[in-house]
């Protein structure tokens, strides 16, 4: 590559890192005013990104950050308007290595001071800031971030009182993360599970060079996520669980709004339908 180009894709690199997309959905960066959801987890994305901040006596883990800095600031002024402070946030979680759930992290790590931990397997995503494995969307890049802490399957987040768990359901990325952790909710315990994305989502899954497992990774989270114990899903987007909707439900009176023990079964086997069809669809076209 001559240098002039070479100088030229960085520069727009470096834009599309730091930037919104034009081309990505405009409810990705339209603020919404932060709620609590059940027990001491709040909403603090944006209307179509999810952020959950889970709250403790001794500090608050944060999940997810938003597609850019901007994003980022966004999350900050929500947990600052719950009546949060952004130096009581410790550890950043981050459900996958994708820009716009991870582009958010290095502006969030600088403000708050807190330790980003991420899995193993999303580690060097997340380090070199754009997407790993053969997709046909690109590199999707983003603000690279220092991970503190990496981990595997099983791992447990103690934070004062609340208590996380690392569900490793690969596919989506290779180190796409579901979080479980339980809460009392007006005296009622409840499973919370905050499932990775599952969609394939430009993923090539004939032939993907650099991700040879991912159609075996695909199968084996749709089985891990079908036996999570789940009441309340909170997922990565906000038409993955129709947060929205729920929302409404809950301003409306409605204390159950987000109590659902048979949704992530549903969401699962959608995602495993839709998996299977544009599976068959790679296959098909891969054929002479
Ligand atoms: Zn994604």
């Amino acid at each position: 590559m001559k240098p002039a180009a070479s100088i030229l894709l960085a520069v727009l690199a470096l834009a599309t890192a730091g930037a919104a997309r034009a081309e990505d959905p405009a409810n990705w960066s339209k603020p919404i005013r932060p709620y609590r959801v059940v027990g001491n987890i709040y909403y603090v994305g944006s209307e179509g990104l999810s952020a959950w901040l889970i709250s403790s006596s001794e500090g608050h883990v944060l999940l997810d950050s938003g597609p850019s800095p901007a994003g980022a600031k966004l999350i900050e002024a929500n947990i600052q308007a719950l009546g949060f402070k952004l130096p009581d946030v410790k550890v950043l979680i981050n459900s996958h290595a994708h820009f716009d759930h991870a582009g958010g992290l290095a502006q969030l790590k600088a403000d708050t001071g807190a330790r980003v931990w991420a899995s193993r397997p999303d580690e060097p995503a997340l380090k070199k800031g754009q997407h790993f494995g053969d997709n046909d969307n690109g590199l999707t890049s983003f603000a690279p971030v220092k991970v503190d802490k990496t981990f595997g399957d099983g791992q447990k987040l103690k934070l004062g009182e609340a208590t996380l768990v690392a569900h490793l359901t690969p596919g989506h990325t290779i180190g796409c993360t579901t979080w479980t952790t339980q809460v009392v909710d007006r005296g009622r315990p409840l499973n919370v599970t905050f499932p990775c994305s599952t969609s394939v989502a430009g993923n090539v899954l004939v032939g993907n060079k650099t991700y040879r497992t991912i159609v075996a990774d695909y199968r084996a989270s749709f089985a891990t996520l079908k036996a999570l114990p789940t009441d309340v899903m909170l997922p990565a987007h906000e038409e993955q669980g129709h947060l929205l909707d729920k929302r409404k439900k809950m301003l409306a009176g409605d204390v159950n709004a987000f109590i659902d023990p048979g949704e992530l079964a549903r969401f699962v086997t959608a995602s495993e339908a839709a998996f299977d069809k544009e599976l068959a669809r790679q296959q098909s076209a891969r054929k002479p």
